[in-house]
């Protein structure tokens, strides 16, 4: 089934990658010199992590002309007001968020300031802007939760009023979304569960809202895989990069989603409680989901029956395994015999979608564990007796994001929510070893910098592995049949060698010696040939990432491919022969 009506776009440039913060100058070439304003907050610069953003910009033309470092979590209208003023002072012409949702949403919001002008509660609302162009902005997350990289829309405080203003606008979505793992490593484990618990309902949300698209499903369910497999983990070991990177990238993905199919109800009262009681975003979230999932349930049994099975919790079929083992075992004719099961894979169906619910409490509990996470508003810091609940079931109720929840929010439902959260008690859950499930493979690879210190030792050494490869006996002759000519240009130091396999036999130029036409060029850093040739790199991936520009007939360098597995082995024992043992 499809809904009726949906868009879906993304202008903006995803790049993921561990480490890739310091391998930004091709993604920012196009944007050629720049004056940027950082947006980020203390706590990030006090971690360095805004030195290692700033030191990946200084390898490109986008100066960092100014730094405001003053966002604090959930960002006012003051911040924002003060950020765009110091960007403005500056004559920045470019806008780099690093941080959390509350630097990115400060960013989106400063940069409307920047550009229009006038007061932060102007621009309140939804597509206000028309066709106006804002600077370009580079949004980097530090925590991977609100995928706020990846939406048109931001979150500001309004202090005095105790409400959390909503912004959503299409020139929100910025120009590159930077991921790299390695920044959001420092997160303390409390902030990477609320965070990762924030990323999951988004995409819980996404996945059950009246304004589901097809896209936007696809994208949130591999959220929810992904979060089931990689939060404990991140939480349990903070330093497990992989885990880091599959729960940034959930995060993103989660973020897609929500912000072409919108939040629903979680948002509606954990933004009240926000703004009413200053609870976290991502741990209001926490909470209040699987009582939202409950409320729910009946208006949408088969989409959260969908979200119990991408969570792992799978039960049993009988009439469709039943089924397809007659079909497909050639007894085709009993299969109208088991068609009454239909009705007992519905019921465990609805068991599942129930237990999925189950499942969030126990990660809630398992979170707890883990990291301290509170499990109820008390624990969470509400210590007034919720004498507020009026105001936060008024302010949850004209929340903007209660319009898309899939069954009608009632304002009696909100109260009976809150204040469950405020009564009860639930003790933490131990994470079994089982529990903390591998992440998805993300090659860590180690890093080689400067091997060749001058084109000369390149030279020497690439040129004399290349002529090693000539007689190697395994090589040698799959390298002749080739017939093939290949130039490697290489980059720091610069060097170009020339294999030519078309004549009788191989041979291999350095520099100018070659006077002719190659039929392939590729062009790369020397420090990423010599990870190739340790087989450490892929050539497609690296094809991808830019990291080697090719011209003319690729595919024909497809006949190669015999000789890669033998000279990976040999060229680790070549380098040990000449000498360069630390490189091998
Ligand atoms: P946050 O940005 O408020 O940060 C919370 C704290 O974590 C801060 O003190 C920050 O300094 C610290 N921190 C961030 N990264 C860190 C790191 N790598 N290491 C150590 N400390 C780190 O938290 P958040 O949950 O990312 O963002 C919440 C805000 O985002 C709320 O205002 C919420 O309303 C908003 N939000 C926006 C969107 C959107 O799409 N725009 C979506 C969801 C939430």
């Amino acid at each position: 089934m499809l809904p009726e009506y949906f868009e879906f776009s993304l202008p903006t440039r995803v790049l993921y990658g561990i480490g890739v913060i310091d391998q930004l100058s091709e993604a920012v070439a196009s944007y050629g010199r720049r004056r940027a304003l950082l947006v980020t907050d203390a706590v990030l610069v006090q971690a360095g992590l805004a030195e290692r953003v700033k030191a990946g910009f200084r390898q490109t033309a986008i100066e960092i002309a100014c730094v405001y470092d003053q966002v604090p979590p959930n960002s006012t209208i003051r911040t924002v007001e003060d950020c765009a003023a110091l960007g403005r002072v500056h004559g920045c012409d470019l806008i780099v968020g690093l941080g959390g949702g509350s630097v990115l949403d400060t960013a989106k919001v400063a940069n409307v300031l920047m550009v229009k002008g006038g007061r932060v509660q102007e621009h309140m609302g939804a597509y206000l802007l028309g066709q106006t162009r804002l600077l370009p902005l580079f949004l980097i997350p530090t925590t991977a939760g609100t995928g706020s990289e990846v939406t048109k829309v931001a979150v500001i405080a309004d202090p005095e009023h105790d409400v959390k203003l909503p912004f959503a606008e299409t020139q929100f979505l910025p120009d590159l979304a930077i991921l790299d793992p390695e920044l959001t490593r420092s997160m303390p484990s409390k902030l990477t569960a609320a965070t990762g618990m924030d990323a999951l309902t988004h995409a819980i949300e996404a996945y059950v809202g009246k304004e589901w698209s097809p896209a936007a499903d696809g994208l949130a369910l591999q959220a929810i895989r992904l979060i089931r497999d990689n939060l404990l983990l991140a939480c349990a070991q903070p330093d497990h990069l992989p885990a880091r990177g599959a729960m940034l990238v959930a995060s993103c993905l989660a973020g897609i989603a929500f912000s072409h199919s919108m939040v629903g109800m979680v948002h509606g009262i954990s933004h009240a409680l926000g703004g009413v009681y200053h609870i976290p975003h991502g741990l209001a979230n926490a909470l209040v989901l699987p009582e939202v999932m409950a409320y729910n349930l009946e208006s949408r049994p088969d989409r959260y029956a969908d979200i119990a099975e991408a969570l792992g919790v799978v039960f049993p079929r009988p009439g469709a395994a039943l089924g397809n083992l007659l079909r497909y075992g050639g007894l085709g004719f009993a299969v109208p015999w088991v068609r009454p099961l239909a009705a007992v894979d519905r019921w465990f169906r609805r068991k599942a979608a129930v237990a999925g619910i189950a499942y969030i409490r126990d990660l809630n509990r398992q979170l707890a564990h883990l990291t301290g996470m509170p499990l109820n508003l008390r624990d969470a810091g509400v210590s007034d007796g919720l004498a507020k609940l009026e105001q936060v079931a008024d302010t949850a109720m004209t929340d903007g994001a209660m319009l898309y929840n899939p069954r009608e929010p009632e304002r009696e439902a909100v109260i009976r929510i809150v204040r469950t959260l405020y009564e009860t008690t639930v003790a933490p859950l131990p994470v079994a070893a089982t529990d903390l499930r591998p992440a998805g493979a993300t090659a860590v690879t180690r890093e080689f910098r400067n091997v060749f210190p001058d084109s000369e030792t390149l030279y020497r050494v690439l040129g004399g592995f290349f002529e090693r490869l000539k007689v190697d006996p395994q090589i040698g002759g799959p390298l002749r049949a080739s017939r093939l000519c290949v130039q490697f240009a290489y980059e720091n130091p610069a060097a170009v060698i020339t294999i030519d396999a078309r004549g009788d036999e191989v041979r291999i130029y350095r520099g100018a010696e070659f006077g002719g036409e190659p039929e392939v060029t590729m062009r790369m850093s020397a420090d990423f040939a010599h990870a190739f040739w340790h087989g450490r790199v892929n050539l497609v991936s690296a094809l991808t990432r830019r990291q080697v520009v090719a011209k003319g007939n690729m595919p024909k360098t497809l006949k190669l491919l015999p000789i890669l597995k033998p000279a990976y082995a040999l060229y680790p024992q070549y380098l040990a022969e000449i000498g360069m043992k630390e490189a091998a």
